[in-house]
Parts: structure tokens; C-alpha cells; sequence
């Protein structure tokens, strides 16, 4: 396994790899790595001649009072993980290197990038989709592997890939939750022991309106967000949004025909969670 920290050498590596038309699966991630990051890392060995994994705490998407200084950063952790699930390269650059002092160019996906945690995180998702452009450019992968923990993050990316013309299969991957429910992520260190606890009513309130959609027949969005609000509330600090949209369009709905994404984003202490469910 090789460890590049330079954009251009790994760009240069690539374009000699790809030379030898060998396919490059890619996993994007902030490190920090979790049984969520390790099954995209497994389902790219599976599909593909390299793997490439990036890890890079992107400052772009993190707005000016979140958690870009304390975000989790065991990079010995998170090499010997790659290594022992078999990728090829690891990219881990430097922020400088990756915004330089005279960085000027910005991706913006309209529309998508203000609903749900762009309401609430401004700049995200243009960061997102910024960091996301840089390095499907450096990394030139055939397949590159999201998980759908992000959901919204999920739509904007294969949106951006279309819109832009990129030439890389997006593969969204099922999101990996704990044993008792709580979707894996990299944040969840933050948490209490209490607040674990408290935590798991997100993805029990979304296990629930999914019953309530598939066995009980209830088909107001309205009706469901009552029902997870009253499971979420006494549990969390704030809550930013729970919401039904169309899984494909992320278009408001307001009765459930076809496939939909129930989204939740909220505070438990000072930590902001977010989970969902396709039905
Ligand atoms: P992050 O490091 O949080 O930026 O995530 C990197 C990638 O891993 C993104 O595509 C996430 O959607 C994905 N990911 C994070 N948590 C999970 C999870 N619990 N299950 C599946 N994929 C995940």
C-alpha cells in the first residue's frame, strides 16, 4: 500500500496505472474509519484492480462554529485499517495543498444544496461537492463508493457527476448501523454514555414510520413526522429536521405513493446526528 500526499504525484501514479488499463475504485472519506467506511472500501476491492482511499478533513464543508479543529484524526488507526482490508493508495494531503492561499474555485450543486442540512449548514454541500471535484480529478476513478448515512450528500454527488460530465460510476452503499440501531459515524465519539442512549431514538423513531408506512398503512408524511417527533423530542437538545422527501428528486411530499427518504438531523448535547430510512 502506497501513501501519497501530493495531488500531482498521485494524479501522475494514476494516469500510469490507467495506462495499463487497470480499473480505480475510490472511497472518499474524513478518516476516522468505521465498520461504514470499511464496507465501501470492500464492496471497491471487490469491483475493481486498485484501490484508493482518500483521507482528508475537508475544512470547506465545515461551517465556522462546527467541529473542523476536534474532528477525530487517528491517521496510524485508519493506515493499518486500509492496509489490512487490502487498498492500494491512500491520499492524505495536506490542506494546503488542497486549498492554497490564492484558492478561488467552488462547486455548487443548486437547488439540492439548500434543502435539509443545507438549511441548516451553509456552504456544506458546496464544500462537499468542491472536495469531492478535486478529487475525482486527481484520483480519474472508474467507480467511486458513497454510503447512504449521507443520503442528501448522495443525491448531490450523482447530480454533480451528471451535470459535470464526470466519467465515474457513482455506488451508493446501505448504511452500517450498531448492533442496537445507531448509525455508524465518525462523530459518534463524541457522545456520552447517556446521550447514546438518548441517541438511539432516531433510528428507532425511523424503524417505527417505517412500520407505520409498511404494515400500518399510514400514508401522511404529516401524520409520521407527529409520530417520530414525539419519539425524537424528549431524547434530543434540537431539532433541526425531520422530513419525508422522494428518494430520487428530494421534492417535499406530502402522501406516500413511491420510494421515499425519511430524514432526521438533530442535537443530542452538543453533538448534531443525522440517521434516515428508504421506504
Ligand atoms: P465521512 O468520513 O463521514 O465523510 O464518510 C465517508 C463516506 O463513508 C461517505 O460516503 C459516507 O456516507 C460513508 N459512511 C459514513 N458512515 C457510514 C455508515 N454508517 N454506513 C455506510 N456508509 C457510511
Amino acid at each position: 500500500m502506497r501513501i501519497f500526499t501530493n495531488p500531482a504525484k498521485l494524479q501522475n501514479y494514476i494516469k500510469n496505472i490507467k495506462l495499463k488499463d487497470k480499473t480505480v475504485g475510490f472511497v472518499p472519506t474524513m478518516g476516522a474509519l468505521h465498520q461504514g467506511h470499511i464496507s465501501l472500501i470492500r464492496r471497491a476491492r471487490k469491483e475493481n484492480d486498485i484501490v484508493a482511499v482518500s483521507i482528508f478533513v475537508n475544512p470547506s464543508q465545515f461551517g465556522p462554529n462546527e467541529d473542523l479543529k476536534k474532528y477525530p484524526r487517528p491517521f496510524e488507526k485508519d493506515v493499518k485499517s486500509c492496509k489490512s482490508e487490502g487498498a492500494d493508495v491512500i491520499f492524505a494531503p495536506p490542506p494546503k495543498d488542497m486549498y492554497p492561499e490564492n484558492y478561488l474555485t467552488y462547486i455548487t450543486v443548486e437547488k439540492l444544496s439548500a434543502l435539509m442540512c443545507g438549511k441548516f449548514r451553509h456552504g456544506h454541500f458546496r464544500g462537499v461537492a468542491t472536495i469531492v471535484a478535486k478529487l475525482f480529478n486527481i484520483v480519474q476513478p472508474d467507480r467511486a463508493y458513497f454510503g447512504l448515512k449521507d443520503f442528501q450528500q448522495s443525491v448531490i454527488i450523482k447530480k454533480m457527476v451528471t451535470d459535470l460530465n464526470f466519467p465515474v460510476k457513482i455506488i451508493v452503499c446501505p448504511l452500517v448501523r450498531e448492533k442496537d440501531g445507531l448509525a455508524l459515524s465518525s462523530r459518534n465519539v463524541y457522545l456520552s454514555c447517556e446521550e447514546r442512549k438518548r441517541a438511539l431514538s432516531l433510528s428507532r423513531s425511523l424503524q417505527n414510520a417505517k412500520n407505520l408506512i409498511e404494515y400500518k398503512n399510514v400514508k401522511s408524511a404529516k401524520k409520521i413526522i407527529s409520530e417520530m417527533k414525539k419519539m425524537i423530542l424528549p431524547n434530543t437538545d434540537k431539532i433541526d429536521y425531520i422530513e419525508i422527501r422522494d428518494a430520487e428528486t428530494l421534492e417535499e411530499i406530502k402522501y406516500i405513493k413511491k420510494k421515499v427518504v425519511i430524514a432526521v438531523a438533530v442535537f443530542v448535547g452538543k453533538t448534531r446526528l443525522i440517521d434516515n430510512i428508504v421506504v
